[in-house]
């Protein structure tokens, strides 16, 4: 974004762009238990996050993104922060999700779903389904509610409701947390399902919280 005109590069042509600009292209070979757990998969190929399945189990040779049953984990790290001046920023970071589509696009990556910052209105950050996140642009819907004047939690559980409302069903097998910020540092969470965790630090506070959620 600071040395082209682009804000986003993708595939063949991201790759092209990091190596030019001294990034070393590195073997992306199966580690022996990814290959057996990409094996097992195989027997049913479905395509079907768990839910939190990172508060079932923390450990295993595959952790962080596969486990001994071949269950797919998700792991994204969103973080919003205000700094000493009052500006917002926002960073996310993610390995995406486990047997997708070869050239599966996430929330993540793209700016106004998996993360959105407005320094004039507040910052919104998501872990989940990114598909969800991405059909209703999550974090940009989140900084837009603020906008309005909705509290961040409450922001975030309108984007909350905008996914469920989609398809009701569905909604029930995923899950879906955002968390945000406003100008005035006031923080909220809100998830569909119960067990999206979040941990603020201030000169207040230093603790890990429990987000609300909708089912
Ligand atoms: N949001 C990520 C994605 O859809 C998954 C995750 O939360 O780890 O790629």
């Amino acid at each position: 974004m600071e040395n082209t005109p682009h804000v986003i590069l993708v595939g063949a042509g991201a790759q092209q762009f990091a190596v030019e600009n001294g990034f070393t292209l590195e073997s992306v070979e199966l580690s022996e238990d990814a290959k057996k757990a990409y094996a097992e998969w195989l027997k049913k190929s479905e395509y079907k996050p768990v839910i939190n399945i990172e508060n079932k189990k923390q450990n295993g040779p595959f952790a962080p993104n596969f486990f001994d049953d071949g269950t797919a984990n998700h792991d994204t790290m969103g973080l919003v922060a205000m700094d000493a001046m009052g500006n917002l920023s926002g960073a996310v970071t993610t390995s995406g999700m486990a047997f997708k589509l070869h050239g599966r696009v996430g929330d993540s990556p793209i700016i106004g779903a998996g993360l959105f910052v407005d320094n004039e209105i507040g910052a919104a950050t998501s872990s989940g389904t990114g598909e969800e996140v991405i059909r209703i642009c999550g974090t940009h819907l989140v900084v837009e509610f603020m906008r309005q004047g909705y509290s961040p939690e409450m922001a975030c559980k309108k984007a909350v409701q905008r996914i469920v409302k989609r398809d009701k069903e569905k909604a029930k097998t995923l899950q879906v947390g955002f968390l945000a910020m406003n100008k005035k540092g006031q923080y909220g969470a809100y998830a569909i399902q119960k067990g999206f965790v979040f941990s603020v630090k201030s000169n207040n506070e230093n603790q890990i919280h429990q987000s609300k959620y909708l089912l």
